[in-house]
């Protein structure tokens, strides 16, 4: 295992009705930016119960974040909390408000152009403190230090990472996911497993604790991202695929482990060049990464075909055939399809995410470095 140094600040509060802790997490001193949104939390009666937790505060609203967060629209409420003079940003939402949030925690406090700290990853050395009521288990946001944002104008979608950002506190009530369509639902249990996938599927380092944990959750979603979609209202399900997606990406997992991250980077190009959601770029880009850096993850590929899939053959490429081809499938019986080809995207395409790949400066991806803009052409066309 190699070394590390790991902390993660975010108090969890979790179960049903934990809401109501928003009454003493915030104090009445504190002026708040509620932020949100398209409008999710006023059908299913979370902003209600956040408007009742929060009624001693003063509060001020800014929703329409939209998913995958645009820039534009995050230095209005940058603006807001400035000229507010806001205490505590309170994100109420999935990833995207989440991360937008932190964007404007960071932004509020940064002195110089804020689009520097996504473009040119200018340090960031304050924050306003954030707080936030999760409702869609996916991306780990709610207690981790990362934040995705999207310029839509020049079509780039970029990420910062800063300890400053970590939520101070996150509310997970597995009944407000009750409400989610079917689609977010698979959204969120594939992102939650491609976060495990990023920092399992490498080489080993003699890390079985980490190997196993991350094989815990990867079964875990397995077996109940299925249910939650067959059994909606079903509790112990929802709360088991939230503490998963959790625990999915809060650092815990990926300490002491090399790491990918190429799979997220190749699909950030493709949501900010042809608008899919995030978890259905990871669906498409993961099984053809896989079959890519088969060597390279040989023993990887064989571990988890064994372990995560219970797979038995003398055959070892065999094993690792199907190993890849059950993520395929867990994905599609999730209800993502998993090529360019299902969303529209043809051949054509390929050239150009290459080149955004390159005007990122995402030349050297994953655990090793090898994946150059040559080897992302390769696998964006095993994903035709
Ligand atoms: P999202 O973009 O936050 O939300 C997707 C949709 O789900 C929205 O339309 C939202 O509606 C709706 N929704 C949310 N909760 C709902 C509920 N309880 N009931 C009904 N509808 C609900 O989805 P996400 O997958 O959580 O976030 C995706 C973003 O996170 C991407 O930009 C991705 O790149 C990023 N990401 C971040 C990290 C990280 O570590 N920070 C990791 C992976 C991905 P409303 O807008 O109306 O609420
Ligand atoms: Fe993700």
């Amino acid at each position: 295992m190699f070394n590390f140094s790991y902390q993660n600040s975010t108090r969890i509060l979790f179960g049903q009705d934990q809401i109501k802790q928003l009454a003493e997490l915030i104090t009445p001193e504190q002026k708040v930016l509620l932020l949100y949104g398209g409008g999710s939390i006023k059908t299913n009666s979370v902003y209600q119960q956040v408007t009742a937790a929060l009624q001693a505060a003063e509060v001020i609203e800014f929703s329409g974040v939209e998913p995958n967060p645009n820039f534009e629209t995050l230095m209005r409420a940058t603006d807001i909390a400035r000229r507010e003079k806001i205490d505590i940003i309170l994100a109420v939402g999935g990833g995207s408000v989440i991360d937008g949030a932190k964007f404007v925690a960071a932004a509020a406090l940064f002195e110089g152009d804020a689009w520097d700290i996504l473009a040119k990853g200018a340090n960031v050395q304050q924050a306003l403190p954030i707080g936030c009521v999760l409702t869609l288990p996916a991306t780990g946001s709610e207690s981790n230090g990362n934040s995705v944002v999207t310029r839509y104008e020049t079509k780039q979608k970029l990420a910062f990472s800063s300890p400053w950002v970590y939520p101070q506190f996150a509310i997970l009530d597995p009944t407000v996911t009750y409400s989610l369509p079917p689609k977010q639902v698979a959204n969120g249990v594939v992102d939650a497993f491609v976060h495990v996938m990023e920092q399992y599927l490498t080489y080993p380092v003699n890390a079985p604790v980490q190997d196993r944990f991350a094989e815990g959750l990867l079964l875990t979603l397995i077996a109940e991202g299925p249910k939650a979609l067959s059994d909606p209202q079903n509790y112990a399900v929802r709360a088991n695929v939230m503490w998963a997606a959790t625990m999915a990406l809060n650092g815990l997992i990926g300490q002491g482990v090399p790491q990918d991250w190429a799979t997220h980077m190749i699909g950030h190009e493709i949501t900010a060049l042809f608008g899919l959601d995030h978890a259905q770029t990871l669906a498409i880009v993961l099984p053809a990464l896989m079959q890519q850096q088969r060597s390279q993850k040989r023993e990887k590929l064989l571990q988890y075909a064994t372990r995560v899939w219970q797979l038995q053959h003398q055959d070892e490429e065999r094993l690792i055939d199907e190993a890849i081809s059950h993520t395929r499938y867990f994905f599609e019986r999730m209800g993502i399809p998993t090529r360019l080809a299902d969303y529209g995207i043809q051949a054509e395409a390929i050239e150009q995410l290459v080149s955004k790949l390159v005007q990122h400066n995402m030349l050297a991806l994953g655990e090793h470095q090898d994946i150059t803009p040559e080897v992302s052409r390769r696998i964006l066309q095993l994903a035709l």
